[in-house]
């Protein structure tokens, strides 16, 4: 299996280095170019910075064949800033320059929302069907799931709070599973993008 980390911004390398320790027979590869995009089977979206990563994504041209890859089915595991990119919404904040998103996760997010004092914090996020207890969420100038709309389905939360949504196999979460060293969000999106899960 071909595994694409679209690598414009952000914290690429931890994503491909998280995928290249479940072994498993996947090629982790990095998407910056239309062509690379066509070969994968499987991409994630990094967290980093999400207008960074819109801009640059028109920019490589990689816009619309991402959005009709998503449109056909790819399997899209985002953090963080990769998740406001597939987000419906974004509830506009004060300072404005949201960036422009792909829309296929039904959720609305608030950018930036647990505040300047707690811009990175780790906590347990109790996943749907996870063996192993709870997930370590490392959470860094996330932001947070305001509304989930009937497309999207929660199946990760930190105590009442709503951290991860998925719609098929579309993954979006508000922490990054590729900071925390532990691999079961990653083996279980691979296997669910195989059609096991
Ligand atoms: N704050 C960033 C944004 O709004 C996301 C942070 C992250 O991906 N760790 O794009």
């Amino acid at each position: 299996m071909i595994v694409g980390v679209l690598a414009l911004q952000g914290d690429v390398p931890e994503h491909r280095a998280a995928v290249a320790r479940l072994g498993g027979g996947r090629t982790v590869r990095p998407v910056r170019t239309p062509e690379e995009l066509a070969a994968v089977e499987a991409l994630f979206l990094p967290g980093g910075e999400s207008t960074t990563i819109a801009r640059l994504l028109e920019e490589s041209g990689l816009w619309a064949p991402l959005e009709r890859r998503l449109r056909e089915g790819l399997p899209v595991l985002a953090t963080c800033a990769g998740l406001i990119l597939l987000a419906r919404e974004i509830e506009r904040g004060a300072s404005g320059g949201d960036p422009r998103t792909l829309g296929v996760l039904d959720v609305t997010v608030r950018r930036n929302d647990y505040g300047s004092q707690r811009e990175s914090f780790e906590d347990g996020v109790t996943v749907d069907g996870l063996d192993g207890g709870p997930f370590p969420g490392v959470f860094i100038r996330a932001p947070r799931i305001l509304r989930v709309g009937p497309g999207a389905h929660a199946f990760a939360r930190r105590g009442p709070e709503v951290v991860g949504v998925r719609a098929g196999k579309v993954w979006g979460l508000t922490f990054h599973p590729e900071l925390s060293g532990d691999p079961r969000l990653h083996e279980r999106f691979l296997a669910d993008a195989l059609g096991e899960g």
